[in-house]
Formats: structure tokens, C-alpha cells, sequence
């Protein structure tokens, strides 16, 4: 199909657009749309308040760029994991902020899709996609990050209803969720990874008290959220009460696969920004030449061409109906090193900047400060890199464990 062919109608794309096509109609959707605000990359940048990010993000799949793979009958575009990718690649390309949602919108709704009720899925799918339900993901516990066997919140069954009681921590974007995707323990703790359950717990339930913890950046995304008896619907339980382990795991497969497809797209946003804005500065646009710093900033490329190749290696698996298993680790592990190597170099390089700074220096460091101080995070979040290498070691190379 040519780009003449694209549709483009009422501000949406329509139609059984595929590869390249889709790809325009996505490209010109976005130019067309993106607020200039918006972008990190630029000196007119302002953090979106939250009603705007929840906008855009509705704007985006009224678009047909967000749902995108979802059935059509649960509010989803019906189209194609290629095509999914094909609008990350677009919508990654661009240096701006996360969404708001991902956590709705890449881990709960899957794991509806995969395990919920047709109720369920009717209920619960399109008020993700139109932003009117936020979620967020209730795994973590004080004694339970890595080891989420060892959980302890329990739900216990009362009649017609759950009763949870405990403790989450590190429950990002609680605060302005609507929605809890939580883990919880309907059998004994000695279980270990039987007797879990999952739950779409409503936040304003009574008992519910989100409190929220301040991180290095300064932001307050962080919660603890407790739970003080309270009660949920049977209408709220997701999947067979003692099968919350195999869809938790589903979920974090998901999560180290193919969650934020864009990664290495926006990656490389990230790094063109950079060698731009070094190349602004007399000072570091001599350095960027020479051969110690043009050979980690070579380095980097490699390896933002490397995690294109997982993603896309996850997608063909994907389509021919493979599963990704513990491959997810190899790409999390890459992704999550890369970029904490990469946040490293672009501030060490920026601090070398001649004074006064440029305009355009300043814009970069604002961003890459910021940038440094999340990616610290990344190698914790979704799994340590400690416990990706476990997994590496232990399903994929097959070693004995403890040697
Ligand atoms: C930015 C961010 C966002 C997050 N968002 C959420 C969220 O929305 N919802 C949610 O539920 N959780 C969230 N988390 C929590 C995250 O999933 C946990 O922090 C993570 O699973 C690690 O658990 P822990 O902090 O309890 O550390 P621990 O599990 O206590 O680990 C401490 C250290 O011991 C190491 N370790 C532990 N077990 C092993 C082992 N078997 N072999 C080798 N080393 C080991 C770890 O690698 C780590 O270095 C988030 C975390 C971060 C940083």
C-alpha cells in the first residue's frame, strides 16, 4: 500500500491499513497532534498536569493508537501486534512523557483479556482505553519484592464477598488510580505460589489508604497502599482463586517482554538529543569527536540496536504463536544496563559544557538529570538484574542452581 492511500479520518486512523501505511497515518497523525509543550527536548517544555496527560492519551486511542491489538467488541482497534509495534516505534520516536496508564493499558488489560469474564472484559476494558479507569499494580510488599511467594496481604472469602487485609509498597501511580490490579493470599503463606489470587480492587473502597512516598527525583509516584478490611465484590476477582501465581507470572512475562515496546526507539530519541545538543556547545561538540566519548556514544547505538532486534525478535515469536518465556529477562536486563550506562555518559558529558550555558544545553541537561535519577530505578522494577540473571541461569543455560 502506498502512502496515498492512508486514511486519516476525523482525526482518526481508519480502515485495514498495514506496514507502511499504518506507519504514515500514525506519523502525520502525531505531527498533527502533539502538543509543542509536550516535548522534553525543547525550551517550551512544561510537565503535562495530569487531566492533560489523560487527554492526550484518550486522543491517542480515539486515533487508533492505543488498543490497538484489543477486540473491537471490548473497545480495541482489532488490529494486528505488528501494527502495535509499528505505533510504538512512531510514538517512542518522540521525547514524551510516559503514560499515565501503562500499567492499565500493558499489564491489566492482558491479563483481563487473558483470565477475566466476558463481564469483565466488557466492564473493565474500555474505561482503560478511554482513561476514565487508571490502575495500578499492587504486587510488593515490605517482606515480598522479589519473592512474591512470600507475600502475605490476604483476601478471605466472606460470602458473596473478599475481605483484604495488608500492606503494598512501591505501588506506583496509586494516587491517581481508580483501579488495584492486587496479588492477594487466599491460603496459607507455608503455599508459597499456590493459594494467590488476583483482584481489580476499586480504590475509593472503604478501608482503602494510599499514602505516597517521595523518591530522589523529588516526585511522590511511590504509595504504600493499606488494606483495613475491605470488602470486594466476587465480581471483582480475576480468574480461579488459586491461579493468581500463573497469572502473575503472565503478567510479568508481559512486563520484561513486551511492555513499553518503544523503549528502544525512545532510547534513540534520547541519544540523537544528546550528540545535538553537545554538538550546540563548542566545548563538548570537540569531545563528542574524540575518540573515548565517540566510542561509548557509538557503543550506545549498538546497543539501542540490539534491544530493536529483541523487541522485534519477541514480536515475530509472538505471531508465530510462540510463547517469549525467559527470554523477557534478556531483553529486561540489556534495556534497563544500557540505559543506566547512557544516563551516566549524557550527564558526565553535559557537565563538561561551556558557561554561560546554551539554551540548548540547559534544555538537555534538565532532561537527562532527570533521566539519570529514574533509570537508577530500572534495574530494580520488573525484576532485579540479579534475579534476571537467576532466570538467564537457570531456565535458559539450564545450570544447577547454587553452584
Ligand atoms: C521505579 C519502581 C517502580 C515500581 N513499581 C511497582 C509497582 O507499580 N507495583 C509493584 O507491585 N511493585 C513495584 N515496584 C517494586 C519492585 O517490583 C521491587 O522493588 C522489586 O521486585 C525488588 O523487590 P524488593 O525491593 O523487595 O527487593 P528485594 O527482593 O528485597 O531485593 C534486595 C536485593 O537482593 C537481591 N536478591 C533478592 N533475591 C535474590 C535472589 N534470589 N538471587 C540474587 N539476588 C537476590 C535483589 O536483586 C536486590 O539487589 C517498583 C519498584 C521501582 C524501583
Amino acid at each position: 500500500m502506498t502512502a496515498k492511500s492512508i486514511q486519516v479520518q476525523d482525526g482518526s486512523i481508519t480502515g485495514s491499513l498495514s506496514g507502511e501505511a499504518y506507519r504514515q497515518a500514525a506519523r502525520s497523525w502525531l505531527a498533527a497532534n502533539l502538543p509543542a509543550s509536550f516535548r522534553s527536548d525543547s525550551t517550551a517544555f512544561v510537565p503535562p498536569t495530569l487531566e492533560q496527560a489523560a487527554a492526550w492519551e484518550a486522543a491517542l486511542y480515539r486515533a487508533g493508537l492505543a488498543g490497538i491489538t484489543w477486540p473491537t467488541a471490548y473497545g480495541g482497534h482489532g488490529r494486528t501486534l505488528r501494527e502495535h509495534l509499528i505505533a510504538n516505534q512512531e510514538i517512542g520516536a518522540l521525547p514524551i512523557p510516559e503514560s499515565v496508564n501503562s500499567i492499565g493499558k500493558e499489564l491489566a488489560g492482558p491479563i483481563i483479556l487473558a483470565v477475566g469474564t466476558e463481564a469483565q472484559k466488557q466492564r473493565f476494558l474500555p474505561a482503560i482505553l478511554d482513561m476514565s479507569n487508571i490502575w495500578c499494580q499492587g504486587f510488593s510488599e515490605p517482606e515480598a519484592g522479589s519473592d512474591l511467594a512470600g507475600l502475605r496481604t490476604r483476601a478471605v472469602r466472606d460470602g458473596h464477598i473478599w475481605r483484604v487485609n495488608g500492606q503494598k509498597i512501591w505501588t506506583s501511580g496509586a494516587y491517581r488510580a481508580q483501579r488495584c490490579l492486587l496479588l492477594a493470599r487466599t491460603g496459607p503463606v507455608e503455599d508459597r505460589h499456590r493459594g494467590l489470587a488476583l483482584f481489580a480492587v476499586p480504590l475509593d473502597a472503604a478501608g482503602v489508604r494510599v499514602r505516597t512516598i517521595k523518591s530522589i527525583d523529588g516526585k511522590e509516584n511511590f504509595c504504600e497502599v493499606f488494606f483495613d478490611n475491605v470488602e470486594v465484590a466476587q465480581e471483582d476477582a480475576l480468574g480461579a482463586p488459586d491461579e493468581g501465581w500463573a497469572a502473575a507470572i503472565r503478567v510479568l512475562a508481559i512486563e520484561r517482554a513486551t511492555n513499553r515496546m518503544y523503549r528502544a526507539w525512545r532510547f534513540e530519541n534520547e541519544l540523537r538529543h544528546l550528540v545535538a545538543a553537545c554538538k550546540a556547545d563548542p566545548i563538548l561538540a570537540e569531545l563528542v569527536q574524540e575518540r573515548h566519548y565517540a566510542a561509548r556514544l557509538a557503543e550506545t547505538l549498538v546497543d539501542i540496536e540490539v534491544l530493536k532486534a529483541h523487541v522485534e525478535t519477541a514480536v515475530d515469536a509472538l505471531v508465530a504463536g510462540e510463547s517469549i518465556g525467559a527470554r523477557g529477562s534478556l531483553a529486561k536486563l540489556h534495556w534497563s544496563e544500557t540505559h543506566q550506562r547512557f544516563a551516566a555518559l549524557a550527564l558526565e558529558l553535559l557537565s563538561k559544557a561551556s558557561l554561560p550555558l546554551r539554551p540548548a544545553v540547559r534544555v538537555a541537561q534538565r532532561r537527562f538529570e532527570g533521566l539519570y535519577l529514574h533509570s537508577r530505578a530500572e534495574t530494580i522494577y520488573a525484576g532485579t538484574t540479579e534475579i534476571q540473571l537467576g532466570i538467564i541461569a537457570d531456565r535458559i543455560l539450564e545450570l544447577s542452581r547454587g553452584k
